[in-house]
Formats: C-alpha cells, sequence, structure tokens
C-alpha cells in the first residue's frame, strides 16, 4: 500500500517541451475533466496535472488472480469470468434488501450478493458477460461472493488485469473517474517528468526511472512490479531527508567554531571526585565521546540517551564541569520549573565545595530578582545557569557560553535547537532524552546529531513490580498501599485529567483525592499536585514530599520528567490507557529509584481498545526502556509518538518508517557518502535532487545555501 494524497513535486525541469507544459497546466484543460471535475480534483489538492501523476492510490484492488470456479479458495481476492445466469431481488425482514446474481462460469455456478443496494437488480441482465472479483465463502454447496467488484465485458472485451488503484476520493468523484483522469495525465504528461537520478545512479541503487515508476505505482501489472515502483520513492523520500540531515551535519560543523576543552588526567581526577560512587561502562563511554568532541574547535551535537535512572545527568554535569575549569559559561535547560529546581539541587550537593557559581533563572522570579541573574549572567559572574524556556528568550545574554545541555530533549524542537544557536554564541550541544528513542527515529529526527547510549544503569537499582488490575483488585491494591506506607514508603497516584469532565468518562485528579481522601488512604497525608498550581505552590509541595510530611501525591503527569524522591516506591495509575508507552515508562521510573523494590498498578478504564491493551501488556511485560520504545513505535508508529509539527520536519508521505527500515538504512549510508564526496552536493549531475532536497527541508533544518 502507498501513502494517498499528494506527493511533494519540487526539483522539476523541462525535457520533453510539449510534455512539461503539459504537466504545469491547470487539470482542468486535461481531457475528460472540464470545469466541474477540476473544482472536486482541487478538494483534493490537485491543482495542476502533475500533481495527479503524484496522486498516489491509497490502495489497490487485486485483479492478478484469475481462477475457475472449481479452483477458488476462500480467504484472497479472485476474480472469476461467466455470464449473468439469473438476478433476484428481495426485501428482509427490518428492511433490509438483497441482490443475488448468479455467474454461471467454466468450472461451477458463483453468486454475488449485495445488501441494501437495491437499484443493483437493474444493472444486470441474464446472458451477459461479467467478471466478479472478491473473496469467496462457501455458501452451502455453491460459492458466494459478498459485495464482489464487477466488470462488465462487451462481446470481445478482455477483462482488466492486474492491480487496480483505489484513490482517496471526495464526494461527487468516483474511483472509474479518478481512474481515467491519472491514465490521461500519465499519456499526455509522463515523458515531461525529469529524473532526480542519474541513469548510471538509478542502475547501481535498483531504481527504477521516474516515468517507469509512476506508471507502475498508479497501474501496476502485478505486487512485485508496484513493490519496485514503491520502493523507488520511498528510497527517494528517505534519501533526499538523509541528505538534508548530512549537509545540516556538516554544515554546522564546518562552518562553526566552538571552544577547545582538553580532559588532562588530572582534570578528569578532580572532577571524579566529586562523585560519591564509580561511573558505570555506559556513563564512561558516554563520557569519552563527549570529550572527543569537546577537544574539537568544533560546536558538538550530540544526543545522549537512555533509560529513566540510567544516570545521564550525572554525564551532563561532568561535561558541565568540564567547560567550566575551561572558564566557560554552561546553561542546563529543562522543560518543567520543577526539573529545573531539582537539578539545582543536585548540583548545590555536587558542588558543595567548589567555586562554581549557579544561578536558577526561571518564570517564577521577579521582575527584579530576573533583572539581577540576566546582569550576572551577562557579566560572566555565573558559571552554571540553570532554568525552564525562559533561558532561551531573547533578553538573556551569555558573557561566554561554552555549553549548552537540553534535558528532556523530545519537549524541545528543531527551532527551540536552533534559537539558542541563533544569540551570536557557538557553544557546545548535549540534547539528553530521559526516554530511550528508537533507532529508526534518531536515524529520521534526531539524524542530525551524534548519539550517545546509556544501556546500562547503575549498580543497586531495585526492580519494580508491575501490575495490571481490574476493578475488583481495587480494595486489596490499597490494603498493599497502606501496608507500604506504615512501613515508611511514599507512593503517587496518577490520573489524566485534573476535574471530573462530562465527555470523558475518567477518573479525575479531584474525584480520585476526593474518594482517597475519605475512603482508603483517610488516616495518611495527601496533597494534590498538578500542572494548574503556581510555582512557588509545585515548590512546597515537593519540599514536603521530599521530606516526608507528605505521604502520598495525587497527581497527573506532572511528576512524569525527572521527579526522583528515592523513598516513593508506589505508583497507581488510573486510566493508564490514556497515556503513551514512553510516558507511562517514564512515570514509573519515578518508583525506581532507591534502595526499596517498586509497585505500580494500573487500573484502566472499562472500555480498552484492542491497540490500548497490547500497549498496557507491553508495559507490564518488561522495564527496558529500549524494548519498551520499539515496541511503542510498532503499534503506533513515529507520527504519534514525536508529533512531526511539534518537531518542525514535514511528515512523510510514501516511507512508512516501520515497513522502510532497510531502505532507510540504505538511503542513510548512501547520503553520507554523496555528502561526504561533495559537502555541497554541487556535481551538476545532482542538481535536481539537491533543489528537491533545499525545496523540501532547507527551511525546516535551516540549510544555508551552499555554493
Ligand atoms: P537520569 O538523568 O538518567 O534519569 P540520573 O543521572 O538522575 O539519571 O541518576 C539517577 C540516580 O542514580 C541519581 O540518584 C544518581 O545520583 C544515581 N547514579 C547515577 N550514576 C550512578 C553510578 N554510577 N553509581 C551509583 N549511582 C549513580
Ligand atoms: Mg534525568
Amino acid at each position: 500500500m502507498v501513502g494517498g494524497g499528494r506527493l511533494y513535486f519540487e526539483g522539476m525541469e523541462r525535457t520533453e517541451e510539449k510534455a512539461v507544459k503539459i504537466l504545469l497546466q491547470p487539470v482542468q484543460y486535461l481531457k475528460g475533466v472540464g470545469p466541474h471535475r477540476a473544482e472536486l480534483l482541487a478538494r483534493l489538492g490537485i491543482h495542476y496535472v502533475k500533481d495527479l501523476l503524484f496522486y498516489f492510490p491509497r490502495d489497490y484492488f487485486d485483479l492478478t488472480d484469475y481462477r475457475q470456479i472449481s479452483d477458488l479458495e476462500e480467504g484472497k481476492v479472485q476474480s472469476v469470468e461467466g455470464v449473468v445466469d439469473s438476478v433476484e431481488y428481495r426485501l428482509l425482514p427490518g428492511g433490509r434488501t438483497v441482490v443475488s446474481v448468479g455467474l454461471q462460469g467454466k468450472g461451477g455456478y458463483l453468486r454475488g450478493i449485495w445488501f441494501n443496494q437495491p437499484y443493483l437488480r437493474d444493472q444486470f441482465r441474464r446472458g451477459q458477460r461479467v467478471v466478479f472479483s472478491g473473496k469467496p465463502r462457501r455458501g452451502g454447496l455453491i460459492w458466494e461472493m459478498f459485495h464482489p467488484m464487477v466488470q462488465q465485458l462487451g462481446a470481445e472485451e478482455e477483462p482488466q488485469r492486474g492491480l487496480l488503484p483505489l484513490y482517496s476520493l471526495t464526494e461527487g468523484l468516483e474511483q472509474w473517474e479518478v481512474r481515467r483522469i491519472v491514465r490521461t495525465a500519465l499519456e499526455v504528461a509522463l515523458p515531461g517528468v525529469e529524473d532526480v537520478f542519474p541513469e548510471d545512479y538509478r542502475a547501481s541503487h535498483r531504481l527504477l526511472s521516474i516515468q517507469e515508476a509512476l506508471r507502475h505505482i498508479h497501474f501496476p501489472p502485478d505486487w512485485p512490479t508496484l513493490e519496485l515502483a514503491r520502493r523507488r520513492f520511498v528510497y527517494q523520500e528517505l534519501l533526499v531527508l538523509q541528505l538534508a540531515l548530512a549537509i545540516r551535519r556538516g554544515q554546522q560543523r564546518s562552518f562553526r567554531k566552538a571552544p577547545v576543552f582538553r580532559v588532562t588526567p588530572e582534570l578528569d581526577k578532580r572532577i571524579r571526585r566529586l562523585f560519591p560512587f564509580d561511573f558505570t561502562p555506559g556513563q564512561n563511554q558516554a563520557i569519552q565521546e563527549i570529550c572527543a568532541d569537546l577537544a574539537k574547535p568544533v560546536p558538538m551535537l550530540r544526543l545522549l540517551h537512555g533509560d529513566v535512572g540510567s544516570g545521564k545527568t550525572v554525564v551532563a554535569a561532568y561535561a558541565i564541569l568540564v567547560a567550566i575549569a575551561h572558564g566557560y559559561q554552561t546553561a542546563l535547560m529543562t522543560p518543567t520549573e520543577v526539573l529545573a529546581q531539582q537539578h539545582m539541587r543536585t548540583f548545590e550537593r555536587l558542588l558543595e565545595h567548589s567555586r562554581v557559581r549557579r544561578v536558577l533563572l526561571t518564570g517564577g522570579l521577579s521582575p527584579r530578582e530576573r533583572a539581577a541573574v540576566l546582569a550576572q549572567i551577562a557579566a560572566g559572574e555565573a558559571d552554571l545557569v540553570i532554568g525552564t524556556h525562559a533561558l532561551i528568550q531573547e533578553d538573556v545574554q551569555f558573557h561566554q557560553l561554552g555549553l549548552v545541555i537540553i534535558d528532556e530533549q523530545h519537549k524541545f524542537g528543531v527551532r527551540q535547537r536552533a534559537a539558542l544557536k541563533a544569540s551570536g554564541q557557538d557553544p557546545h550541544y548535549l540534547v539528553m532524552s530521559a526516554t530511550p528513542i528508537p533507532r529508526t527515529l534518531t536515524l529520521t529526527l534526531f539524524g542530525d546529531l551524534d548519539v550517545s547510549t546509556i544501556r546500562d544503569a547503575p549498580p543497586g537499582r531495585q526492580r519494580v513490580y508491575t501490575f495490571l488490575a481490574d476493578r475488583e483488585h481495587r480494595s486489596q491494591w490499597w490494603e498493599f498501599f497502606r501496608e507500604k506506607l506504615r512501613e515508611g514508603r511514599q507512593g503517587y497516584v496518577v490520573t489524566p485529567i485534573i476535574e471530573d469532565s462530562e465527555d470523558l468518562d475518567l477518573v479525575s485528579l479531584e474525584r480520585a483525592y476526593e474518594s482517597l481522601a475519605n475512603g482508603e488512604l483517610e488516616a495518611f497525608k495527601l496533597a494534590l499536585m498538578h500542572g494548574r498550581l503556581s510555582p512557588e505552590q509545585k515548590q512546597a509541595i515537593m519540599q514536603a514530599f521530599r521530606a516526608g510530611e507528605i505521604q502520598v501525591l495525587v497527581c497527573t503527569s506532572v511528576i512524569e520528567v525527572g521527579i526522583d524522591v528515592p523513598n516513593a516506591t508506589l505508583m497507581a495509575i488510573e486510566n493508564p490507557e490514556r497515556f503513551g508507552l514512553a510516558q507511562l515508562h517514564q512515570l514509573r521510573g519515578r518508583i525506581s529509584r532507591g534502595r526499596y523494590p517498586g509497585y505500580c498498578c494500573l487500573f484502566p478504564g472499562e472500555e480498552l481498545t484492542e491497540q490500548a491493551r497490547k500497549r498496557l501488556e507491553a508495559f507490564v511485560s518488561t522495564t527496558d526502556g529500549f524494548e519498551l520504545a520499539e515496541k511503542d513505535f510498532e503499534l503506533r508508529g513515529p507520527g504519534e509518538i514525536f508529533g512531526t509539527r511539534q518537531h518542525g520536519l514535514p511528515p512523510l508521505f510514501v516511507a512508512d518508517l516501520r515497513r522502510d527500515y532497510a531502505t532507510l538504512l540504505e538511503a542513510r549510508a548512501d547520503a553520507q557518502q554523496l555528502v561526504a564526496n561533495d559537502p555541497g552536493l554541487a556535481n551538476p549531475k545532482f542538481g535536481l535532487l539537491r533543489k528537491q532536497v533545499l525545496a523540501r527541508y532547507g527551511k525546516a533544518l535551516e540549510l544555508a545555501e551552499v555554493a
């Protein structure tokens, strides 16, 4: 299947004058279209003849398998040619109608059956030659097809074979019309389409020419040919993306300068002494990769990902200390205030005996406080600046910024990454993702970054036991919960929404709090925590929770990101089906931080979709974040996990990153090689390809026009 809808069409240049002219004509002037159909086509985004060529089918109907009736099999689409023998019409109880058409064919008899399409009885007459196509079923002694596709054949006419394209339609436009119009467009305009790939490139990469590919994507003779046509477009789409990423990589590294930070053994020793533990092999590996980057005079652009609690912050701290040791300022950006404060505390502890000057810059500061902090930063009197998005606001001027750490990367898009850069500085960048990212996505959405992965966990990590519970397990769970609270542990109760809502049958924060505070957890100290509280309120509550004055936080997913209270080991999640796998994993990560095992109990709503159930079962089955990330990707696809909009990259039209992984790797390797030999893709041979890269990604990825 090919993604329906309009394909981009850039980088076109003329070959055959006439066909080119037609390509660029409004579709209205194409034979068989006219003003009325042109209007309907416009609703599908089809304005010019070229748009028609790139309006790919959303699916195909299989007319490849013609059979004698005696050779039919259940379960797959087959076609049968024959002569109409009888036409029956009946009214069923409840007002339903059924039309039943008997077909006499080679090797037997077959009945086509249609419900609620009474007008069909007038479409057939005895003795007529027809083809029925569909999945046949044994109905007693004879074969039946429900709602088969019909071809009515003239006396000498040959039946259609191959794959019949099915297009996305709009009201008033029929499949056969679009097919006919596309066929006409192919006939008159195809020679005008120029290939972005030179012939030798196509030959060495198993690619159909653009003409062949277009013809076969619309009217493939068989499945293998369709696959070849599809491959051509998938490869092209992924190559264009990978070229853009490779060019961006090159531009960010070759035209920019960043300070050189060398780590001597003495410095390394001095930094390591600050930590009360040895680093894990994964941490050491990441540190090594980062130090190699920092020692080069070009900006580091590195993604650091690892599971919750794998010790990424520690690695970031190491890098920060390296930069500060060289007299540079560093910035640590977080998606929430709570997280900024938590990082601040971590560094306060870590840097207790050092002279590193750190400041917190968040939205909660008064104008006066903010001005004072800004002055400090501008004067170079702050070595480490920790803050939220507020950090990227324009009035923040650094004296000498050497390193930027962005925590919880996927909350930030490409654009935010760019914003810091525009401030006239060229620091090194390290972006951290608290969520393991499926490999496919690190190669696409983060394809311009280098990647360090921490796969291991610090020693002594406790495991978390996860349960998928029914309503009747509730009282049992709360009894267990109370027991653990009495032992001194703390816990979270997570709900998907704050207030009850008429439209959604979900457990709200308020309802959960009311019922727990007056019921199962009456004897304990509860507090509410959610995104609508002011920063001061949140901070006060977290303070009390950390101090153990609050035993249970009833909260929304605001605790998702990075909260670290080792004594909290219990978590109940209401309506977990409302959360994505990555988010659930983040939530569960909150209770695997200390010396005690964690317990996480999921209470799903009544109506679970099949997919939601699968997701929850996957969640229960493993605590390995990388495994979950791959599962999530498989179940939901890239779009939902990382909203492309938020990411700033245009969507892919043909490629399906789940299915086309092999082609992705191929395109990536090819793109890297092309750019390695020719950083600006300046070879005229690839002029069209280059144009397409710029047209499609130039803006999103801020590719400078290179000569
Ligand atoms: P992440 O940012 O990946 O979620 P953190 O860096 O916050 O993880 O580390 C989680 C916890 O593990 C912190 O309490 C940290 O002090 C501790 N930790 C990190 N690295 C180690 C290590 N090598 N040995 C022991 N504890 C560690
Ligand atoms: Mg963290």
